[in-house]
């Protein structure tokens, strides 16, 4: 058992990440039943689809699970009264500010954990009462920090910033960089990628096999005059290619971005118009598994890398 065990109530100290048109209750309740944090990712979901998520999550796992809320959501005070009415007990917030929201949920016993990319971020999210931070890195699908930083260099200098737990994500995809990730300090792991392509992941299966495809190099981290993300290359990828090529600004790519390019390509399956976003780890991804063979698999990786790692030393 460490903090983040502790914390949570779950065995493994993982989190499934909350993904746009992939983590619906299906996959969180289905993480939750085999030992990790489950998590339905809000961000795409009208206040009402949340709340039916939710209660279909209760009913199909006893375990723990989490909500993902954008703080940027534009009905956020629906999100949060549904979230009080249905008695969620784990709030992952992202992408804005941790302050006005946390006392509010720590008030009502929530526990919330807070997603950041630098040392600024971090101390910000302790200030503001946040019970974990996760600290998520460079190689991460889809919202990424502006500063850039990999998994490797994040997670030590935001162990070395906050006495609360820090919780590592972005390019952590198997045991061994479980391993990595908690040889370098951090308390739990939050892994999306390899869930977003599980049998349970609602996304559509032509995505799922364009991921399995990915090779290294397949995904870029682009649109930082937006808000900066990482996608796979395809034709939609190329339009933008083309407009940075010639010279372009904010309002040419909000115009090409146009509106609901993420279900377009996960959950429709439209590999050509859809944004196809994912982390860097999707080049080693090898097939569609359920996450119950995905947990197993991780968890026995872990721990005989972690053998391999002591008889080295022998
Ligand atoms: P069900 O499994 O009962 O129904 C799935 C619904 O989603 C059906 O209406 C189906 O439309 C539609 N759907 C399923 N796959 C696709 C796809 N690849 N492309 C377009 N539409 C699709 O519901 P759930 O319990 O799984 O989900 C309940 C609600 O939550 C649904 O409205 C669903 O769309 C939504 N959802 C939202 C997610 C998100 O991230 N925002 C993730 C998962 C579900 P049809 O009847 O035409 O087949
Ligand atoms: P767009 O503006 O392109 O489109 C909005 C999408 O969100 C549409 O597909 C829409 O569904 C759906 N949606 C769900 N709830 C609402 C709502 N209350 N109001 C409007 N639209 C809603 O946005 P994106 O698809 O780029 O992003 C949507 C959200 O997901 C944002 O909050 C964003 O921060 C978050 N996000 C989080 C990521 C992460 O890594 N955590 C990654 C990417 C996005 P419909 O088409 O059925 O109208």
């Amino acid at each position: 058992m460490n903090r983040v065990t502790h914390l949570l109530g779950i065995k493994h100290p993982i989190i499934q990440a909350g993904m746009v048109w992939c983590s619906g209750w299906k996959l969180a309740s289905a993480a939750s039943n085999n030992g990790i944090l489950g998590v339905i990712g809000a961000g795409s979901m009208y206040p009402d689809v949340l709340k039916l998520h939710i209660q279909k999550c209760k009913k199909a796992t006893q375990f723990p699970f989490a909500v993902n809320i954008p703080l940027f959501y534009p009905q956020i005070e629906e999100l949060f009264e549904i979230l009080f009415e249905e008695g969620v007990e784990i709030v992952i917030t992202s992408g804005g500010n941790p302050g006005l929201y946390t006392q509010r949920m720590k008030n009502r016993g929530i526990k919330v954990m807070h997603v950041i990319a630098n040392v600024k971020f971090a101390k910000k999210a302790q200030d503001a009462g946040v019970d974990a931070v996760i600290a998520e890195g460079f190689e991460a699908g889809g919202h990424n920090g502006r500063d850039e930083i990999t998994t490797m260099c994040l997670v030590p200098s935001i162990i070395k910033a906050v006495k609360i737990p820090v919780i590592a994500a972005g390019g952590i995809g198997t045991g061994r960089s479980m391993l990595a990730a908690m040889s370098l300090g951090a308390e739990g792991v939050q892994i999306g990628s390899r869930f977003a392509i599980s049998k349970e992941s609602s996304a559509h299966d032509l995505f799922k096999e364009y991921v399995l495809s990915a090779k290294d190099g397949d995904t870029v981290l682009t649109l930082k005059e937006l808000a900066p993300v990482r996608m796979l290359k395809n034709e939609f990828y190329s339009r933008i290619l083309k407009l940075y090529q010639k010279g372009t600004n904010k309002e040419e790519l909000k115009e090409l971005l146009g509106r609901s390019r993420i279900k377009k390509g996960i959950f429709e399956g439209d590999l050509i118009e859809g944004n196809l976003e994912i982390g860097q780890i999707s080049a080693i991804i090898e097939s569609i598994d359920s996450v119950k063979t995905i947990v197993q698999e991780i968890i026995m990786d872990y721990e005989s890398a972690k053998l391999n790692l002591f008889s080295f030393h022998d």
